[in-house]
């Protein structure tokens, strides 16, 4: 089939408005795909479908970026944005002046969160800008403890915290650090708990995840525990492959980080109001986090805001050291933005109304058990995912070591054919994700099995050789 560059010249040119060689120097995107090839410009949504500048339409199986929990057109929504806009469309939040979205914002956040108690809540403009709070918040905390050698931040191979200089350390991902002189140097990654592919011969879902921890506990004695702030992990991580915990993982991990005085992050970006079938990742893994990060579903995307919220523990520290200390030096212009924080308002009072648990349920196991019927397919390695998150893994012989040739490009032929057929699905190497809205309907959750199963999706090894 050719590289990835001439197949999605092949399959994805578009009739009509040509946008090649645009003006933008477009977020995770090659130059090559800027300069040769038409961007697929999208111009309207409406519930799981989106519609691109010729008007065709798309099942949007990533819900933008893992985001629109609502789908695209949400009235509500809107007119919660209008009324505010109307109202005070912006004001700030710095030196003890706020507006009364944002305080109203704070306290329903934190009712949503129950795995641990949380008392205080920071806004930002996006999960990025809420890790990086993430790290100066806990720095602060532990100098105001006295603590000034306690820094160090412990993420996971693999994992995707944002791409912010002190996101992007966190993220274990290569491809973030090549180029940019980052991890920087106060970030260390251990193992990602991706059981298919790292177990060892004979090594059950559980003695991976004791090996895992036990090699957390290793890391952590070789740095010497006194200088580990932090431990830093997505409940199930995204944008790495999507990749559920391994079956007593958290237990493990949380136990090896309470016992040398580590705070756990959970960063839930992905993970929060519903994706899993519950409220948080926390709550499905039994996670109790010291901080939290969100963003995406708290506003449905619509528009940017990201949150850290923190136990009263660390909001204490913090609060007892002003005198000392002086004020909390941080904040964004748009900490708090009174529109972005009335549509965050507006999306977790729908939640509510609606039941947004009940009906992620319903759907989940439709979603997830008809697409992981394709698993016997010589191609796919692994199909996996929980509630409404789920990625597939293509290799050879079924195998996690026979990777197929990066040139065939079998993950971007997949994506391409998915996007001709009218289904965006993300695609990263041979994987292939997807998180669609939590209001996706049965007869549209068909469609993602009439997308995957059309035989020259997923063709027979030796045609597709
Ligand atoms: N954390 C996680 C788990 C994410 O998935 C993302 C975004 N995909 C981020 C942080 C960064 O969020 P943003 O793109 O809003 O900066």
């Amino acid at each position: 089939y050719g590289t990835e560059a001439s197949l999605q010249k092949e399959d994805l040119t578009t009739e009509g408005n040509s946008f090649k060689g645009h003006d933008m120097l477009a977020p995770f995107t090659a130059g090559w795909q800027s300069n040769d090839l038409d961007p697929l410009v999208i111009e309207k949504s409406e519930g799981s479908y989106v519609y691109d500048i010729n008007g065709k339409k798309y099942l949007d199986t990533l819900a933008g970026l893992w985001c629109t929990s609502l789908g695209g057109n949400e009235p509500r929504l809107v007119a919660a944005a209008t009324e505010q806009l109307n109202k005070l469309p912006f004001y700030h939040s710095f030196w003890n002046r706020t507006t009364k979205p944002s305080l109203d914002l704070a306290k329903e956040l934190l009712e949503t969160f129950t795995a641990s108690k949380m008392a205080k809540a920071f806004f930002t403009n996006s999960g990025s800008e809420a890790n990086d709070t993430q790290v100066k918040l806990v720095w602060y905390y532990n100098n105001a403890l006295g603590r000034p050698n306690k820094k160090k931040f412990i993420a996971r191979a693999k994992s995707y915290h944002g791409s912010t200089l002190i996101a992007a350390s966190l993220s274990g991902l290569p491809a973030l650090h090549q180029k940019f002189d980052l991890p920087a140097p106060f970030v260390r990654h251990t193992d990602c708990p991706h059981y298919w592919r790292y177990h060892l011969p004979g090594e059950t879902e559980e003695e991976f995840s004791t090996r895992l921890a036990i090699n957390l506990e290793n890391l952590i004695l070789k740095e010497g525990p006194e200088t580990i702030a932090a431990f830093i992990a997505e409940p199930v991580m995204g944008a790495g492959g999507v990749i559920p915990p391994p079956a007593t993982y958290f237990d493990k991990i949380q136990a090896v980080v309470k016992k040398y005085d580590i705070l756990f992050i959970a960063d839930e970006v992905i993970c929060a109001f519903g994706r899993l079938g519950t409220m948080y990742g926390s709550d499905k893994f039994n996670i109790k986090p010291d901080l939290v990060t969100v963003a995406k579903a708290l506003s449905s995307g619509y528009l940017p805001i990201g949150a850290v919220m923190v136990s009263p523990e660390v909001s204490d520290v913090i609060d007892s050291q002003s005198s000392k200390l002086g004020s909390f030096s941080h904040g964004f212009t748009y900490s708090g933005h009174p529109v972005a924080c009335a549509v965050a308002i507006e999306t977790l009072k729908i939640y509510k109304e609606r039941n947004i648990l009940d009906q992620v349920n319903r759907i989940a196991p439709k979603f997830q058990d008809g697409v992981k019927a394709f698993s016997d397919s010589p191609i796919i390695g692994e199909i996996r995912g929980t509630g409404l998150i789920l990625g597939t893994e293509f290799v050879d012989n079924k195998s996690p070591n026979d990777p197929f040739p990066p040139e065939w490009g079998v993950g971007a032929y997949f994506g391409a054919q998915c996007e001709k057929e009218g289904m965006l699905v993300r695609v990263a190497g041979d994987n292939i994700m997807m998180s669609p809205p939590f209001i996706m309907s049965p007869e549209e959750v068909d469609e993602v099995y009439f997308c995957v199963e059309e035989p020259r999706f997923i063709p027979s090894l030796p045609a597709f050789a």
